[in-house]
């Protein structure tokens, strides 16, 4: 072939290239035309891959507009870009319990043991993946040994070591602005990743989170969700009161049931306080019942606020209350009472735009022995101290007598 006949054979190449013929004759050679040949194929080998890869990318966004099972989808990814990008295993995890879980869902490699297998759950404790989850930017680990050298508590990174697997390429998945999960592309080799590879996974990634805002799985976790938001609202039904939000009695008594067995199995000593509102029939009989009401409510709120986090405060009856201190003596349960006694008498109480003077009595038991560490003997002695409270002129604190 002569010089212009290999020029005009260049020229239609490109030619080809540019109506979508990525194999075209290209002649090639050693000299200058000859170079410009095989640079020329270079560049069709380049366009070819590069259509390919638009076409499994448009197959896929059209599979998750058919509404096609998220698994096939999984499987034809897996099956489409070995060529534009290097793996020998893809994973897919979501994120639940508010984040602080990791589940497998999905994941398929060309090798045989795997040791991360759909349906497993890991606590979220890599902060490499956190990372990725505030910035919601991928990452690429080249040596994940060195990783798990920084990040030891990562259980997922000691998990595919194990598989083999040395390096990986981790794309977030957003759906509605929120992180939802992870795609792992993971490979046997180190540093295998390159910020050329950045762009195919990413949009990978971005379909497989669009099926995954459209498919049941998400939806399932949203209703998870809101049924686990649902049992927390039947189970503080159950337990609290409904008008002051304080545990109800039945509550209140499981829990002195349950610390005194803890004060006995720990040689603990634990103190129960009964409050009762003074002349608390007035408020109700001058102001109103709803008043009343608003009383109540906000002497409850002031208990709670005042309370330390061992003490548990529950509505015993109508305007009773009472308090398990555990672990405590007396000097402290004193302390706490008068603490108690003090946040409802410094300052009147701002009820339906009436200010209501409220004050409290309360009587104080403690139980210190085994033999007195008994839920009756501590209700009656901390009754037997407020009956004292009360008679003694009110707004006061009261212990029971020593146990005998
Ligand atoms: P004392 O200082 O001796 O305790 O006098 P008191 O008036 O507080 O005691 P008494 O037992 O005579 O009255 C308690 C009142 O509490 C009677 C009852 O109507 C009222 N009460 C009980 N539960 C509620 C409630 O849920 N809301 C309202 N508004 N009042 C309640
Ligand atoms: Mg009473
Ligand atoms: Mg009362």
């Amino acid at each position: 072939m002569n010089k212009n006949d290999r020029i005009s054979a260049l020229c239609k190449a490109a030619e080809a290239m540019a109506h979508g013929d990525f194999t075209p004759d290209i002649p090639i050679g050693d000299d200058e035309i000859g170079h410009l040949g095989k640079s020329l194929k270079k560049l069709s080998a380049y366009l070819k891959k590069q259509s390919e890869r638009s076409q499994s990318l448009y197959r896929i966004m059209v599979e998750c507009n058919l509404n096609l099972q998220l698994i096939d989808i999984l499987n034809h990814i897996y099956e489409s870009f070995q060529d534009h990008l290097p793996y020998d295993r893809i994973s897919l995890a979501l994120l639940e319990n508010e984040g602080n879980k990791l589940k497998l869902h999905w994941s398929r490699a060309n090798y045989d043991k795997q040791e991360l297998i759909a349906g497993l759950s890991i606590p979220m404790s890599d902060s490499g993946l956190r990372a990725i989850i505030d910035i919601k930017e991928m990452l690429i680990i080249d040596d994940l040994t060195t990783h798990l050298e920084k990040h030891p508590e990562s259980r997922l990174t000691q998990v595919i070591i194990k598989e083999g697997i040395r390096s990986c390429l981790i794309c977030p998945l957003v759906a509605a602005g929120k992180p939802i999960g992870f795609v792992f592309f993971s490979c046997r080799k180190k540093s295998i990743y390159k910020n050329l590879h950045k762009d195919l996974s990413l949009q990978i990634a971005s379909q497989v989170a669009i099926i995954l805002e459209k498919t049941q799985l998400y939806k399932g976790i949203k209703l998870n969700k809101q049924l686990i938001a649902q049992k927390k609202s039947l189970q503080q039904r159950v337990t609290h009161d409904a008008l002051t939000g304080l545990f109800n009695r039945p509550a209140i008594f499981d829990i002195l049931h349950k610390q005194i067995l803890r004060a006995k199995r720990g040689g603990l000593q634990i103190a129960v306080i009964m409050i009762d509102i003074d002349h608390f029939k007035t408020i109700n009989d001058t102001c109103g019942h709803l008043t009343g009401d608003a009383v109540l409510c906000e002497i409850a709120s002031r208990l709670t606020q005042s309370a330390r986090s061992h003490e548990y405060i529950g509505r015993y009856g109508g305007e009773e209350f009472l308090v398990i201190i555990s672990p405590y003596d007396q000097v402290g349960a004193l302390k706490a009472a008068e603490r108690f006694r003090d946040a409802i008498a410094c300052q009147g109480i701002n009820a339906n735009q009436t200010l209501v003077p409220v004050t409290i009595s309360l009587g104080v038991a403690i139980g210190t022995e085994p033999e007195t560490l008994d839920e009756n003997l501590l209700l009656r002695r901390a009754d037997e101290a407020l009956y004292l409270a009360k008679h003694k002129g009110r707004n006061r604190v009261e212990v029971a007598k020593a146990d005998d």
